[in-house]
């Protein structure tokens, strides 16, 4: 069990290029803020995002993330990402607190901030399909604070996700 990384898989270790595609998007922008100077309630979240991080299931890439959710009633609820051997099935760290988040408290949740940390000394803003996921659940103006090249960075959730899908039927066209 403990061995199950294939002998061949490139272990990842946040030198060199950070993404597969060597597309850095945080590489050309200082960061907004250091860790050490974040307001106090981000800096704990962002502590138990590294702490939910030391239980990531990540044999294959080693990149292991922790993410933390600050909820409207004052909960915090974390995730770790899960990976498969199938890849494609891999869940992130922000979903994996997500779908924990609905499933203790509701789907009446809001989401005021969130936190994103890796053990692997690498940026890893929220992908796609993370931030397209929060998006239902999060205020647009809130805080996700995230590991950048030369820091952590903040940035508003709306910042981070505009332009995201949404589904509105037209009031006076006839449902099927
Ligand atoms: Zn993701």
């Amino acid at each position: 069990m403990s061995n199950r990384r294939p002998h061949d898989a490139p272990v990842y270790t946040g030198q060199g290029d950070a993404l597969a595609s060597g597309f850095m998007p945080c590489s050309l922008e200082p960061p907004m803020n250091a860790a050490s100077v974040l307001p106090a309630p981000l800096d704990r979240l962002l502590e138990e995002a590294s702490q939910a991080a030391l239980h990531a299931y990540a044999p294959y890439s080693g990149f292991r993330v922790g993410a933390a959710l600050l909820l409207a009633g004052g909960e915090t609820v974390t995730g770790t990402n899960v990976e498969n051997v199938s890849y494609g099935l891999t869940i992130c760290a922000e979903r994996a607190a997500l779908v924990q988040a609905v499933s203790r408290f509701g789907p009446g949740i809001r989401i005021e901030a969130v936190a994103v940390a890796n053990l692997n000394h690498a940026p890893s803003p929220p992908c796609g399909a993370c931030r397209q996921m929060l998006a239902e659940f999060i205020e647009p103006h809130a805080p996700v604070v995230f590991p950048s090249l030369g820091g952590n960075r903040t940035m508003a959730f709306q910042d981070l996700l505009p332009g995201g899908f949404e589904m509105k039927l037209k009031q006076d066209e006839p449902q099927p």
